[in-house]
């Protein structure tokens, strides 16, 4: 168990669903750009276009109102920027196309850690997108990002470079071993969820406030804090032995 008081400079947010990163790292969002400024991009892979209840809604037409949510929601955090690959919902894969649009932005933003939802749960269920953004962020860094030998065309064409990731952290885990210290960016996150309007129809804003109190009392608790947000930490090691093409 460690408290993670150092900020990274950059970080980049590979995340299934509008609403799903504020939910898992909305406060260490707010908290790191606020206090250490560091630069934070979100890669939203799908376009979230089945997520409501309402049988009268089109997809396209849900789709356009959440990109807008999560822009709103993100620029709320202070994140830099936010790239959406906008797979449908429910549709997406940990393949080579979705590996390939991974690692473009990791060579693009060459963060310091890789947030994602733990793919790894053994006990609970999670939903299909979830599971798929989880090991296609864990994939690309880990197998990909690094070599100039995949996808070289982003080398040659792109003026890319290959980026090694330091590690990753992943939310909504069984196993979270680091924990940021969110007291005083509650309301942020609270707030940043609140921005996705469409998802949060009949729950009252103060009742997700205490929720969130919750929530991050209970991680807290783990190490000692009034309230954090929890992760599961996993380093790539790719700086070490027996990775020697590296360095060719
Ligand atoms: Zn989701």
């Amino acid at each position: 168990m460690e408290i993670i008081t150092d900020p990274p400079r950059r970080m980049l947010v590979v995340t299934p669903h509008p609403d799903d990163a504020e939910g898992g790292c909305g406060a260490t969002i707010a908290k790191w750009v606020q206090e250490a400024g560091t630069e934070v991009v979100v890669l939203m892979c799908t376009n979230g276009d089945k997520g409501t209840s309402d049988r009268e809604m089109l997809p396209e037409d849900l789709a356009a109102i959440r990109e807008q949510e999560q822009r709103n929601a993100s620029a709320f955090l202070g994140v830099k920027d936010v790239v959406f690959l906008a797979y449908p919902d429910g549709t997406l894969e940990n393949s080579l196309e979705a590996r390939r649009q991974v690692v473009r932005e990791i060579r693009r933003h060459r963060p310091d850690i890789v947030f994602c939802i733990d793919p790894y749960r053994s006990v609970s269920h999670t939903h299909r997108d979830h599971r798929m953004s989880g090991q296609l962020a864990l994939d690309s860094a880990g197998s990909y990002a690094w070599s100039y030998l995949h996808f070289p065309e982003q080398i040659s064409d792109e003026g890319l470079l290959p980026h090694r990731v330091p590690e990753a952290f992943m939310w909504s885990t069984e196993k979270a071993d680091v924990y940021v210290d969110v007291d005083g960016y509650l309301e942020a996150k609270a707030d940043s969820l609140s921005a996705h309007v469409s998802q949060m129809r009949g729950r009252n804003p103060e009742h997700r406030l205490d929720r969130i109190k919750e929530g991050t009392a209970r991680q807290g608790e783990e190490v000692g804090l009034a309230h954090a947000e929890g992760f599961r930490r996993l380093r790539f090691n790719l700086d070490t032995l027996g990775w020697r093409y590296l360095n060719a």
